[in-house]
């Protein structure tokens, strides 16, 4: 039995966990040799001291004489206590412990207490906690700045617009009156002023077009693009592009051909804007290759279902580093200085906008787009190749809104066209009615109709209603953003009353926005007239109202 209990002891002794046994008091009785570790910080061998005092001198958290009352009662399941002694690190243990009893017939009973070591463990749990927490912060921090970086996006995508549709406003004025000029005045004016107002024309054309590309990238950018679609021949169209810029292409040199693969040319897409595609990347082509070079387009089938496009130039290529950035907006390589000639120049300075608009269209077609170019070398031109794979029958969804509004205006302005021959049996001078306080635009808007219509002035929505119903004009055209009574209020009031309801009514509007389309026939107008417009748009714009309302009257 002696022998027993010697060897139960060192058996006890080789567990890695330290056992103490105490009396009811607290006295340590029995300690296993691991124990010295435990407690080297106060001393050695712990036989006859008080567990309490020792627990205490080691500053042991949660108090140790608090933990010993629960001792007393039953058993205590795994409690952490830490240990931190005044020299030496801290420990953390994990405690159990349990009522033993002795002998029996004296009633005797004891403490069991066992204490595992989970520094360690705990050192680790802590440390991944703290990782866990870090981690979380940084979450919470790209969370917090791509919401950041998507309303920035989202402000400036917003700015862009509005900055763009309030250019229009002007540009009406400035491309206005520069028309009339040059169409009427050629003889009356001196030529050095004549060439001048040319210069100014083409300037606000040219305005006019980057104000069209920033409206168009912000529109794909909120993933407002729509499309027409229609089946289209898309060697017809590449072609077409290609005679479009032969005035430069010549200046150049440059010969383009234009290859297709039989059969392959049968695309189902929006015509108009397969037409930007080419003409962006064939004008990138042809600004930045040397003079006398060659560009040749080919169209492919990549598969049954596929169409493949590549725009092969020999020009000065783009280095491997900016082949993903080209295709951002507003990002330029800056590499304009490598063309061949000033000609190169024909089309001003770029504004970055050219390649992510033609990435946008490609991609709202349901097709992707890529270059290959070796890079940019010294002294050589090793070329670019933009490939651009297109499903022939996207997928996507093209039934949306504004579709169907651009559908049902270009059949009525096909209808239209149909019954222009009719139109000159109109004899009197019709009235038209403006209402809008934008002076400019009606002041060149009166220039170029008064010959043939009788004007009438409204700057407010109120006096507007008044001239509406005692002269009972001909035509109605306003715009939407007046003072006082906006122009889709004077619009509905207008459709109320029996002596305007089936007047021709036109909004002039700064954008093209579907929401704000379908607000104008929302509100009960005919059409709407986009600024800036031309003289010879205007014209052609009320003559259909007329036509229309004509012919709605003969149908009665
Ligand atoms: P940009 O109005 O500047 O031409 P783009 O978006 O059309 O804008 O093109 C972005 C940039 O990509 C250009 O500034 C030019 O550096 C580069 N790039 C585009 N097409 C070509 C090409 N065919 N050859 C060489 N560089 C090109």
């Amino acid at each position: 039995m002696h022998k027993d209990t010697d060897l139960l002891a060192k058996v006890l002794d080789q567990v890695p966990v330290t056992i103490v046994v105490t009396t009811l008091e607290g006295q340590i009785i029995y300690s296993n040799l691991f124990s010295e570790g435990t407690f080297s910080a106060v001393k050695g061998k712990v036989e006859g001291d008080s567990i309490i005092d020792f627990m205490n001198e080691l500053n042991a958290q949660p108090s140790f004489a608090e933990l010993f009352d629960f001792m007393h009662d039953g058993e205590l399941d795994n409690t952490t206590i830490i240990l931190e002694p005044a020299l030496g690190s801290k420990l953390v243990y994990n405690l159990n412990s349990f009522v033993i009893d002795g002998n029996a017939s004296a009633g005797e009973q004891f403490i069991a207490i066992i204490f595992r070591d989970v520094t360690t463990e705990t050192q680790i749990n802590e440390q991944i906690e703290k990782k866990n927490l870090e981690m979380a912060k940084i979450n919470s921090e790209l969370i917090r700045s791509n919401a950041e970086l998507k309303k920035l996006s989202e402000m400036k995508s917003n700015f862009l617009s509005i900055a763009s549709h309030e250019l229009k406003t002007p540009l009406t004025s400035i491309k206005g009156y520069s028309d009339i000029i040059i169409d009427n005045m050629k003889e009356k004016i001196d030529s050095g002023v004549y060439r001048m107002i040319e210069s100014i024309n083409r300037a606000a054309d040219r305005l006019h077009r980057v104000v069209n590309n920033i409206l168009d990238v912000t529109r794909i950018e909120q993933k407002r693009l729509k499309l027409k679609p229609e089946f289209i021949d898309l060697e017809a169209v590449a072609k077409d592009c290609i005679d479009d810029l032969s005035q430069f292409t010549l200046k150049r040199n440059v010969t383009f051909t234009c290859k297709c693969q039989e059969g392959m040319s049968e695309f189902y897409g929006d015509k108009m804007r397969m037409q930007q595609v080419f003409t962006n990347l064939f004008s990138n082509a042809l600004k930045y290759s040397p003079d006398g070079s060659r560009v040749e387009v080919s169209i492919f089938s990549e598969t049954v279902e596929r169409i493949h496009i590549v725009v092969k130039d020999f020009g000065i290529g783009v280095d491997k580093s900016e082949q993903k950035n080209i295709f951002d907006s507003f990002y330029e390589v800056g590499n304009a200085n490598r063309h061949s000639t000033d000609a190169a120049k024909f089309m001003g300075g770029g504004t970055g906008l050219g390649l992510s608009i033609v990435k946008g269209i490609v991609e709202r077609h349901g097709g992707r787009i890529w270059i290959e170019s070796e890079g940019i070398r010294e002294n050589a031109f090793p070329g670019s190749e933009f490939h651009i794979v297109l499903p022939r029958h996207s997928e996507i969804s093209w039934d949306d809104d504004e579709t169907k509004t651009l559908v049902v205006e270009r059949e009525r302005h096909d209808e239209f066209n149909e019954q222009d021959a009719a139109s000159s049996d109109i004899n009197e001078k019709p009235t038209i009615l403006f209402i809008d306080n934008d002076r400019e635009a009606v002041e060149i808007a009166r220039m170029v109709l008064e010959n043939a219509f009788e004007i009438l002035v409204a700057e407010t929505g109120e006096d507007g209603l008044t001239l509406a119903f005692q002269h009972q004009p001909s035509v109605i055209l306003m715009d939407s953003y007046l003072p006082g009574i906006d122009g889709y209020r004077v619009c509905r009031l207008l459709r109320t009353q029996d002596e305007t309801r089936d007047t021709p009514i036109a909004f002039f509007s700064a954008g093209t926005q579907n929401a704000e389309i379908q607000k104008c026939f929302a509100s009960g107008a005919d059409d709407f007239i986009v600024k800036p417009f031309s003289g010879r748009e205007l014209v052609d714009k009320i003559w259909r109202l007329l036509m229309k309302k004509k012919e709605e009257e003969t149908f009665k």
